[in-house]
């Protein structure tokens, strides 16, 4: 295990000269394994101030903010837009130590907190901007040029609005309180948001086929996995657990282990389109189709290198292709997985790791061609099969279309939306709506998201 994590050490070698911070690549209330990991931004030494905040985005722990940004009624009748800059009282910041870093902090305080939920968004940020090989904007930057990331502790989720992402909490069944701050998971997942707020574009301002929110929760439920796999510690862990088996047991479903907050949720799963036509009610329930269809494809993916680099035998890729329909196969294929992995485990690691590395280069490019005019889940196929035709000459057509197929992906469309979005939905809510430009022209227009509010308490 050691070994591993040394050999796998890329995130270290990579960033060398940025600032440190200490992450929990899992919630620590239920990670065994209990320790943070140091990873490395690229923010030089000494440039991330306190807060932490830098050029690109900052942190503040606000007192006595009691609701989240969004839209509110006033007295009137009319209208009232509470967005950030937050004006008022903040806790204490987190300061670095005199070398500029931030991996001295005490767990238990909330410039701990501070710290990881800036460093869990900038560590993803970085990873992005490699994918797309260029800086990732704001899609916000007309009226901010930083987001602001503040805590909302008792709010029982977290939420990428205009020019903010607020971090709430939840409190498990056992009483035990879960601070999102520290998951790196639904912070990965809130920038995740932003990214295709940027790339592709606003609900609400176009007319938009359901099938995109439910690609948008995937797309951020994609960011949050990929840029879990950049962890030394979790990919060792994966390899670890599984042998490389990765249709058996795998540390990519406990994802969902704090359950009950819609966010989180299994990206392998058996649902696919025909659960869904004659309609849908949350997209998060619809994102698990696209996800699984993607999660299919990358474990494909990743048996495949695996195969191409000598490291599994024909059969054993043969037998693992037909596992999900056979629960049997299971009891042949894992001992077969457990001797080939034992002879080089740091191959089954670079197989890992460049198979991540093909998602991740591929979802950014299939994210810059799409538009939202036009998007729906075949769309998506059609992209990734150019994508991937552009990539590599094509070579994963087969292992692409299998998949979305499988899951009815270009060969039928989700139905319609069943009832209005409600508090969980991420990708469309009163939150992320834009400001009204209220000096140039008045835009007459109440935004979707508040007449749909409005439509909600008015009817019975
Ligand atoms: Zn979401």
């Amino acid at each position: 295990m050691g070994n591993m994590i040394a050999m796998a050490g890329f995130v270290e070698t990579e960033h060398k000269g940025g600032t440190r911070f200490r992450l929990f690549p899992q919630l620590p209330t239920l990670d065994q394994q209990g320790e943070p990991e140091t990873v490395w931004v690229t923010s030089p030494a000494g440039s991330v101030m306190p807060g932490p905040s830098d050029h690109r985005m900052y942190v503040i722990d606000p007192v006595g903010k009691e609701r989240a940004y969004g839209y509110y009624p006033n007295r009137d009748g009319s209208t009232f837009h509470f967005r950030p800059p937050w004006q008022g009282e903040i806790l204490p910041a987190a300061h670095p130590d005199e070398d500029g870093h931030f991996d001295h902090l005490e767990f238990d305080t909330f410039e701990f907190q501070q710290a990881h939920a800036f460093g869990s968004i900038r560590f993803s940020m970085d990873i992005w901007e490699r994918y797309f090989g260029r800086r990732l904007e704001w899609h916000f930057d007309r009226h901010y040029d930083r987001l602001e990331i503040l805590f909302l502790r008792g709010l029982d989720n977290a939420f990428a609005g205009y020019g903010s992402i607020e971090i709430g909490s939840y409190t498990l069944k056992t009483g035990e309180m879960v601070e999102f701050g520290l998951s790196f998971d639904i912070l990965s997942h809130e920038f995740g948001h932003l990214i295709i707020y940027n790339e592709i574009g606003l609900p609400g301002t176009h007319d938009v086929n359901g099938e995109y929110f439910g690609f948008h929760e995937s797309a951020a439920d994609m960011v949050a996995l990929i840029s879990l796999m950049h962890f030394d510690s979790a990919v060792s862990g994966l390899l670890e657990a599984s042998h490389g088996n990765l249709y058996s047991y795998n540390r990519l479903n406990r994802f969902g282990e704090v359950s009950n907050f819609g966010q989180i949720r299994s990206a392998s799963n058996m649902v696919t389109l025909f659960d869904f036509a004659d309609g849908w009610v949350y997209e998060h329930d619809l994102s698990q189709v696209m996800t699984g269809a993607l999660f299919d494809i990358w474990v494909d993916i990743f048996h495949e290198t695996l195969l191409e680099d000598g490291l599994i035998a024909a059969e054993v890729e043969d037998l693992s292709d037909r596992l999900e329909e056979d629960p049997d196969y299971q009891q042949v294929i894992q001992p077969l997985f457990d001797v080939a992995y034992a002879r080089n485990p740091s191959g089954f690691a670079d197989a890992l790791i460049s198979s991540r590395d093909y998602m991740g280069f591929a979802l950014a490019d299939i994210w810059k061609r799409l538009s939202i005019e036009t998007l729906d889940y075949a769309d998506v196929f059609e992209t990734f099969m150019e994508v991937d035709q552009h990539m590599t000459g094509g070579r994963y057509h087969r292992i692409i279309r299998t998949n979305m197929e499988n899951r009815g992906i270009g060969v039928i469309s989700a139905g319609p939306r069943l009832s209005p979005p409600d508090e969980k939905s991420h990708a469309f809510s009163a939150r992320t709506s834009v400001p009204e430009d209220t000096e140039h022209h008045r835009c007459r227009r109440v935004p979707y998201s508040v007449r749909m509010a409005r439509a909600r308490s008015n009817s019975p």
